[in-house]
């Protein structure tokens, strides 16, 4: 038997009992005639002490130990005289009288601890090391916890767990596909599906009227920061069911994860159309756990000469709280901050509403105090806050006030990670018009429902249309997106003709979904969660790849596996593929 306990286990109520113990060498200490040996497994951490005067020969043998080396040590646990509060077993220590070496260990090229020494690149070459520190392990065994609860949340409400294809047809849509070439059929290939989506959408058609999955995902997209070739969603489909019936069902998930995962009452999830969200967050996916919301000036603010905001189509400002104080330099470095190229605001107006009650402005040339006071009116303002304008195009502007808010957000203190609220947005825009290829994209997908229109929807003009379709916002981060699915085939045909798809294309890539259509689809909809991210944001952390086991680097790179790599001249003849 290679333990009887592990290393986060034993207690004051242990004392005296013989123990076996397995794990890896924290650390060695020798003070006096005795050796302190750390072992650590995942549980936890126990001391073992080692002592020259009653065994010399095993006390040697404790000295030689590495970090890192795998041991089994047996001994009597025994009350500490200085405890450790820090650590769970800190009140015993176990009295050695047997070790042995499992297994040797070369110096890791880091430390195994809370805080690393290790840098990026080192910890990923060796994740399987990275892997052994407690943080990082905190949050996998928390990835599991949440997996676990949400599985028991869908199964207490009737949803099943089928898996789908891995190895499907390519369609791309949104992102690129990453292609996987068939040997058995030369010049074929299949595709890794970017969502299961038609697979979940077909379960509605067979009749599993609830379905869910705990499914990987993978999408051949350019690597923005933070971003996954492959990733985990959560993917929910459900039939005969209305929008509300999927938000309902779905912050009941959330809400559950939070209680069970986390021990946090997450409260009302609220809810906010995408053109309020666009309004007084510049964002569709606006972090509420602060307000300063965006204020829109053109009223009081056009018509003094000032030409920037008289050729503006949007003077939108926000007003910061308690800041009426910042210097000259902290305001000309918030001004640089919006020019950097991310952001690209002209520049940054502000007023300060001192503490006096005066006004002072970058543009006092055009505006007197009346003019200010009215926009500090408008915007809710008291004295000692700071108020920050932009203009410009309304996307424009509204895009950079909402980073300029996040930014006076976090500065203030205002997005705290222990703090949490969730959000629906809703009631997006069907379409949107791609310029580049001069023609209309759904912006969620093809497969969602246009919502009602007075006059029907195909005589509403595209732009006007919006979707059937729902984000849940966590934070500010988007974490789950679905929609109220096309159950019939002429409504599903029209939409792949005003995206513009040939009746042969839309055959081509989806005639087994519109022949599906024709057999008894029931109306249905479905949501998908980004696992990984709702995992770091429960974590309170920036980073999806801490909560992925083996996750790839920025390129896309699995530095520790060295993947991607080229094949085998033989594998490529199988192919029927030519190397280059
Ligand atoms: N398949 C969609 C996605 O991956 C989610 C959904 O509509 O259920 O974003």
């Amino acid at each position: 038997m290679y333990r009887t306990h592990h290393c986060g286990e034993l207690r004051l109520s242990d004392i005296g009992k013989l123990s076996t113990l397995s794990g890896w060498v924290q650390r060695t200490r020798q003070l006096g005639g005795m050796t302190f040996v750390d072992i650590r497994d995942r549980y936890g951490i126990t001391q073992a002490v080692f002592n020259m005067n009653t065994d010399a020969a095993l006390c040697e043998q404790a000295n030689k130990l590495g970090r890192e080396f795998v041991i089994q040590i047996t001994g009597t646990v025994q009350e500490r005289s200085s405890k450790n509060t820090k650590i769970a077993t800190g009140d015993i220590e176990l009295i050695s009288t047997q070790l042995v070496v499992l297994n040797a260990s070369k110096v890791p090229p880091f430390t195994i601890e809370e805080d690393t020494d290790g840098g990026d690149d080192i910890r990923m070459r060796y994740r399987y090391l990275d892997l052994r520190r407690p943080p990082v392990q905190r949050n996998i065994i928390m990835r599991h916890q949440m997996a676990q609860e949400a599985r028991h949340y869908l199964c207490q409400q009737q949803f099943l767990e089928i898996e789908t294809p891995f190895l499907i047809k390519s369609t791309p849509e949104g992102a690129r596909d990453f292609v996987v070439p068939s040997r058995m059929n030369v010049g074929q290939f299949y595709a890794l599906p970017q969502s299961p989506q038609t697979f979940k959408q077909l379960l509605m058609v067979s009749g599993y009227d609830r379905y869910f999955q705990i499914v990987r995902c993978f999408r051949d997209e350019d690597l923005r920061a933070d971003r996954q070739p492959e990733f985990t969603q959560i993917d929910c489909e459900m039939a005969f069911v209305e929008r509300e019936d999927v938000l309902q069902t779905f912050e009941g998930l959330l809400k559950h994860i939070f209680q069970y995962v986390k021990h946090y009452d997450l409260g009302d999830v609220t809810r906010m159309s995408y053109n309020d969200a666009m309004r007084l967050y510049g964002n569709d996916k606006p972090d509420i756990r602060f307000a300063m919301t965006f204020v829109e000036l053109n009223d009081h603010a056009k018509g003094n000469g000032f030409k920037v905001f008289d050729e503006a189509e949007l003077i939108v400002g926000i007003c910061a709280k308690g800041c009426a104080d910042y210097t000259r330099k902290q305001i000309d470095e918030l001004t640089l901050w919006m020019q950097r190229p991310q952001i690209g605001a002209k520049g940054l107006v502000y007023v300060r509403y001192n503490t006096d009650g005066t006004l002072k402005s970058s543009v006092d040339k055009f505006y007197n105090s009346d003019d200010l006071a009215a926009w500090a009116k408008a915007m809710n303002a008291e004295p000692g806050d700071l108020l920050l304008v932009v203009s410009g195009d309304a996307a424009k502007a509204r895009k950079q006030l909402s980073e300029l808010r996040l930014e006076m957000g976090s500065r203030l203190g205002l997005r705290r990670s222990d703090e949490f609220r969730a959000l629906w947005v809703l009631d997006f825009p069907l379409l949107e018009w791609d310029d580049d290829d001069q023609r209309w994209n759904a912006c969620h997908h093809p497969f969602t429902r246009p919502k009602a229109t007075a006059e029907g929807w195909e005589k509403t003009p595209p732009s006007d249309l919006k979707a059937e379709a729902y984000d849940l916002v966590l934070n500010g981060s988007e974490i789950a997106g679905g929609s109220i699915r096309i159950h019939e085939r002429p409504l599903q045909e029209k939409m792949f003709d005003l995206l513009g798809l040939t009746k042969e294309e839309a055959e081509h890539k989806f005639g087994f979904l519109l022949g599906a259509f024709e057999y008894g689809a029931p109306p249905h909809g479905g949501i998908a969660f980004g696992f990984d991210r709702l995992c770091s944001i429960l974590g309170g952390a920036d980073s999806i790849r801490d909560f992925i086991a083996f996750p790839k680097n920025n390129s896309g790179r699995d530095t520790m596996i060295d993947a991607p790599a080229p094949i085998e001249e033989k594998q490529y003849k199988e192919l029927g593929i030519k190397a280059n």
